[in-house]
């Protein structure tokens, strides 16, 4: 029924299918982090890496290990994978189309009777999106050995900590930290995962080489004017923080629009008192701010600060602007991104590079080992969402270019 020689798309599709069936809600698609769902999730994977020629099993907190040994025993490895679990009512191809895409790679390696002059190893991990606990990247940063035991406290929804959750699974919490890995036993960790993003279909291209996992900056800005009546106060004489806001978020849309691969958003904003007849007195908004490179988001952010702080004084209100969040880059290896691209000239197609704007497990795993990433069309970009949606065939050309980087992987120079 399958092909040995190359990654087969209609098994890729079949067991994504398979793996969107093990969901908390019949109608939609839920994996949390050590629910019962993942345990039949990680049943069907353990079965596909055994069946590929792997050895498997579950690591200390939960990820699914799958081996597949290279020409000599216990050589380091090259580290594949994605994450098992989703969103809540998620699409059935963010995470899991790496995992099922480097098992089908194995198979294919395993059919052929190829042995590589390293290991593979190709991980399912546990938690990504951190919809339980409200942590996220558990399964990745167990695997980088950065996992904070402090997070066992954390609580679910019903009151549930993940330590007792882990208990629960069959799993011990006092010995997650078993679950990492020494920088001497893996080369490098490559993953194949969708955009979710629109860049890719816009161009006609099935696939890119990830350059970066872009770092994020967000802000929350309060701007205090003077609430009045709609009525009587004149134009000139308003100090109005909602339009005072609105004229910041437009301020920003300008600046990120001015450079490539910089994105800048307001998602929420909020006014006091909020009633047709008063002129607004209180506005609240939030700004998130993303790009590939940490100092090219550093100043747009800082330049954002003093043009918003401008904008205020120029309309006579008071803002305060405060950082919530710095998340830093996680920039893809050069080496391994030419090693993608290479696979990817070689299938025949342009290689295009594009950073990723979504967080990915590569952010935990470059405190480990250097990371590389290639993405795979996704039907108008939509991600997070039931119609999220890919081709079989892209998912086979995508594993055919995965396979390939695979096949002629080297490790970086000075790891060998
Ligand atoms: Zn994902």
């Amino acid at each position: 029924m399958s092909n040995p020689i190359q990654p087969s798309g209609a098994r890729i599709w079949d067991r994504c299918e398979a793996l969107a069936r093990c969901s908390e809600d019949p109608g939609a698609l839920t994996r949390v982090f050590l629910s019962s769902e993942q345990r039949k999730a990680d049943d069907l994977v353990l079965a596909w890496m055994r069946e590929a020629g792997m050895s498997s099993r579950l690591d200390a907190i939960g990820n699914v290990v799958g081996r597949y040994e290279g020409t000599a025993g216990n050589a380091p490895c090259l580290m594949l994978g994605s994450h098992l679990d989703t969103v809540r009512n998620a699409g059935k191809y963010d995470g899991m189309l790496g995992v099922v895409a480097a098992i089908d790679c194995v198979h294919v390696l395993n059919g052929r009777g190829a042995r590589l002059p390293f290991a593979i190893e190709v991980i399912g991990f546990a938690d990504e999106e951190g919809v339980r606990f409200g942590a996220t990247l558990l399964g990745s940063r167990a695997i980088a050995g950065t996992f904070d035991a402090g997070l066992l406290d954390c609580c679910d929804a019903r009151g549930l900590s993940m330590r007792e959750a882990l208990l629960r699974f069959g799993l011990d919490p006092a010995g997650v930290g078993r679950a990492a890995r020494r920088r001497a036993d893996v080369l490098a960790y490559a993953e194949l995962h969708i955009e979710q993003g629109p860049v890719l279909e816009a161009e006609g291209l099935p696939v890119g080489v990830v350059t970066a996992i872009n770092g994020a900056s967000r802000y929350t800005v309060d701007i205090d004017g003077v609430a009045g009546h709609a009525g009587t106060v004149p134009m000139n004489l308003r100090q109005d923080a909602l339009a005072a806001a609105a004229e910041c978020t437009l301020a920003i849309e300008l600046r990120c629009g001015r450079e490539p691969d910089l994105v800048g958003t307001v998602g929420r904003i909020e006014a006091a008192p909020g009633a047709t007849n008063v002129i607004p007195g209180f506005a609240r908004f939030t700004i998130d701010i993303r790009a590939p490179r940490d100092e090219q988001r550093r100043a747009a952010a800082a330049e954002l600060e003093s043009t918003i702080s401008s904008i205020c004084d120029r309309r006579n209100v008071a803002v305060r602007m405060r950082q919530t969040h710095e998340g830093r880059t996680a920039a893809c290896a050069g080496w391994l991104q030419d090693q993608i691209g290479q696979a990817i000239a070689a299938e025949g197609l342009p290689v295009r590079r594009l950073p990723s704007g979504a967080g990915h497990d590569g952010m935990a795993m470059i405190d480990l080992v250097d990371i590389g990433m290639l993405f795979v069309r996704c039907e108008r970009g939509i991600s997070h969402n039931p119609l999220e949606a890919i081709t079989a065939d892209d998912a086979e050309l995508a594993a055919r270019v995965f396979l390939r980087f695979v096949e002629h992987f080297r490790p970086a120079p000075g790891r060998r």
